[in-house]
């Protein structure tokens, strides 16, 4: 019977991810494999690939480093803007 998890994302994907969140994210243990934080249970987080080899997991990554957005994000830091009276 074709399954529509048969597109490589799919079944293994969930399955490892739901593995590793009930041994490693929600009793507290996880930590991003990029930037080493700790992930909070409570938080979104996902399961990172390798950057060199898509079949490759690496672990639990905070949603910043999956989404890519940490480096814009202090970028886009601002001063706090003063006000001339
Ligand atoms: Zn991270």
């Amino acid at each position: 019977m074709a399954s529509t998890t048969e597109r490589g994302y799919g079944n293994e994907h969930q399955k490892m991810r739901a593995q590793i969140k009930r041994d490693v994210v929600d009793p507290g243990l996880g930590y991003c494999w990029r930037c080493g934080r700790w992930i909070d249970p409570a938080k979104p987080w996902d399961l990172g690939h390798d950057d060199h080899d898509r079949s490759t997991y690496r672990g639990p990554e905070c949603r910043p480093c999956n989404r890519g957005t940490r480096r814009r994000d202090r970028q886009e830091r601002r001063p706090p803007r003063r006000w001339v009276l």
